[in-house]
């Protein structure tokens, strides 16, 4: 989708704080963060809903990926996650540490760095 957000970012058209990437998913810090560190995962190809993409277990294993680097990066070990489906209509699942996280959310350079190093 041409004038999709998501696939944007997927595209590198718009920066994004990228926290992982492979040859099917992308992780990234969201603009609007809940807590300090909190990521949006998408499958690379577009997808109106999460229940739409085809290997969804394969997509789950970067969600949790993401969330053990969060509970490491954040010292904090609860780490929440939510699939709404609004907002952007490309599949994403949020993973963001409890709002009992150090940290400063809007530091997203510093936020991805230590997702970065605990991933
Ligand atoms: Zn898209």
């Amino acid at each position: 989708m041409s004038d999709c957000i998501f696939c944007k970012i997927v595209r590198k058209e718009i920066p994004a704080h990228i926290v992982y990437e492979d040859q099917k998913f992308l992780a990234f810090l969201d603009i609007h963060p809940q807590s300090p560190g909190h990521v949006q995962v998408i499958p690379k190809n577009h997808y109106r809903w999460v229940w739409d993409v085809p290997n969804v277990g394969q997509y789950f294993e970067v969600v949790a990926k993401v969330a053990r680097a969060q509970q490491k990066a954040f010292d904090n070990e609860w780490v929440l996650s939510k699939i709404v489906g609004d907002e952007v209509p490309h599949a994403h699942i949020w993973v963001f540490p409890s709002d009992q996280a150090k940290g400063d959310k809007m530091d997203f350079e510093a936020n991805r760095q230590k997702i970065l190093s605990a991933i």
